[in-house]
């Protein structure tokens, strides 16, 4: 996957909430173009292996119960600056923290239930990309 490239999923709040429109919206305003999507929903072992980053982390059992508790919307994205300029765009992973304006602002619950996620490197956007989609599901 090119570096112009990044990885986002809608979680259960998002879709619970019937969310997954407006946001998906927001991100093509923000001039993002849509490379790969689908609904779908994590098994228990696969929200493991996707946070597996984060299993030394007090919120982990939390995160995975969550992430595994309704549909999430999987997408690859595209736009100069990807991973950074979608950061920008979702907000501090607190919603109490994000900027007024921003997705997290707007749309997430909790620290925990916050609505969007967003790769935070161009080597995790590939890893994260390619756990949901295979190289012919990129357009
Ligand atoms: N999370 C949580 N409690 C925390 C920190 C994070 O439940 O104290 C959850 C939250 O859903 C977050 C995810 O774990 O989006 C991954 O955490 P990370 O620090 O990578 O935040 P992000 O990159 O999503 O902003
Ligand atoms: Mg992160």
């Amino acid at each position: 996957m090119a570096t112009n490239r990044t990885f986002t999923m809608l979680k259960p709040d998002a879709t619970a909430a019937g969310n997954t429109g407006k946001i998906i919206d927001r991100i093509i305003e923000a001039g993002f173009s849509i490379k790969a999507m689908k609904w779908t929903q994590l098994s228990k072992a696969e929200a493991e292996s996707f946070y597996s980053v984060h299993s030394e982390r007090p919120f982990y059992g939390e995160l995975v119960e969550y992430m595994t508790s309704g549909p999430i919307v999987a997408i690859i994205l595209e736009k100069d600056d990807a991973v950074a300029s979608f950061r920008e765009l979702i907000g501090a992973t607190n919603p109490a923290d994000a900027a007024p304006g921003t997705i997290r602002a707007d749309f997430a619950e909790s620290i925990s239930a916050n609505a969007v996620h967003g790769s935070d490197s161009d080597e995790n956007a590939a890893i994260e990309g390619r756990f949901y989609f295979s190289e012919r599901e990129e357009a």
